[in-house]
């Protein structure tokens, strides 16, 4: 696309990286550092603090920040947290669900997959059977927003039973902290793995894990299962040293830090509800125009939507006729990739940019069904 085509602002409905508000923008061209020097520290630890506090820890919590993106951290939880003896029961109800065994499994984690199937609530009853039938599961891995359907999971609940159970839970809580109640405190989470470029609306590159300080500690007695992923490492070297083990992304620490005090200063309730606000319009827009929405209300988080695709209509073509009209929407993944497509509602999206995606989405529809093979697009699954 040449630049006279291009539109001015291109709305990305695509669940993470997110619009970016101006201020985090200008962040990146923040001032050059060296990270071995003592102002990358103070930004560092700074960061780590606030990182902290928007995931609900208390003063006894702390955050290791990790240059790679949210995956990096889910990893990082997994693999250092999980001992030489224990395993992992993972709670499978999407694509990023299933993703936890796949994390565990290269590692040789010894990882139990229970399948609730796509789009289904987690069952904290077959939950509870498996961990009574295998002692050695010592760490339940779950989702908080499964982003391949939209569906929030009660991790809260599934908490307070692996408790009860003695063990403890990873949470891969990537596409909703900063947006949905999840507190490390209140909740007891043991791991929570997060990215900046999501509902916490920084700048791609980062990634971090919290939990309790004296967790990460107890990390020196267990097996190194990775050099660049071990938490132990990298703990050892934010909190100890006040220096990263490794190189990392400065200019993305610069636009982290603001992108936070917009995020502490909105608060999670407030941006929730400012979330919430522009997915009920979405939704409510949506279903006027005779679509249909996966989940049910009151299952779904507030920042993704997942719509099934308009008879005849494929997603490259929607995508790309989309595109042209400066909104970019998301294919959905493998069993769901046929029939939906996704949107995201989380940034700096505003009620204008949902209303005009909604008026150029009627406009379009009739369009489509009428040409349905139309279209090449730039988006690759
Ligand atoms: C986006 C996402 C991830 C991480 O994806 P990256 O491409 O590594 O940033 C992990 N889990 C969930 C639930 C996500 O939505």
């Amino acid at each position: 696309m040449t630049t006279d085509e291009q539109p001015q602002r291109l709305v990305l409905m695509n669940p993470g990286p997110v619009v970016t508000d101006d201020r985090v923008r200008a962040a990146l061209s923040g001032p050059d550092m060296c990270h071995r020097e003592r102002d990358f520290a103070t930004l560092m630890t700074r960061v780590r603090s606030k990182v902290t506090r928007i995931s609900g820890g208390g003063a006894d919590h702390t955050a290791v920040v990790l240059t790679g993106s949210g995956t990096s951290a889910v990893e990082a939880a997994i693999v250092s947290a999980v001992p030489a003896h224990g395993g992992l029961l993972v709670l499978d109800n999407g694509h990023y669900g299933h993703r936890l065994h796949e994390i565990a499994t290269p590692y040789g984690i010894r990882s139990r997959r229970l399948e609730f199937g796509w789009g289904t609530p987690l069952g904290l009853g077959a939950v509870e059977r498996a961990l009574r039938d295998d002692q050695r599961l010592t760490h339940v891995g779950v989702v908080h927003h499964e982003t391949s359907t939209g569906m929030l999971n009660d991790v809260a609940a599934v908490a307070a039973l692996a408790h009860r159970h003695g063990r403890e839970v990873v949470v891969d809580a990537v596409s909703s902290v900063g947006c949905e109640p999840l507190s490390l405190e209140r909740d007891g989470i043991d791991w929570l793995a997060g990215s900046a470029n999501k509902c916490l609306e920084g700048a791609p590159g980062l990634s971090f894990v919290c939990a309790r300080r004296d967790a990460f500690v107890a990390l020196a007695t267990w097996p190194r299962r990775t050099h660049y992923l071990d938490l132990h490492r990298h703990f050892t070297a934010q909190e100890k040293a006040g220096a990263p083990a490794f190189t990392p992304a400065v200019p993305a620490f610069h636009a982290f830090d603001i992108a936070l005090d917009l995020a502490l200063a909105e608060g999670v309730e407030g941006r929730r509800a400012r979330y919430a606000a522009l997915a009920g319009r979405l939704r409510e827009g949506l279903t006027r125009l005779g679509l249909r929405l996966l989940l049910p209300d009151g299952q779904r988080a507030v920042g993704l939507t997942a719509v099934r695709l308009p008879d005849e209509v494929g997603f490259e073509a929607l995508h790309s006729a989309l595109r042209a009209e400066g909104f970019v929407i998301y294919a959905a993944q493998e069993q769901l990739a046929q029939g939906f497509f996704r949107l995201s509602t989380m940034g700096q999206l505003t009620g204008d940019d949902i209303e005009r995606f909604l008026a150029t989405l009627a406009r379009l529809l009739p369009r489509l069904t009428a040409a349905p093979s139309a279209g090449t697009t730039g988006a690759v699954r």
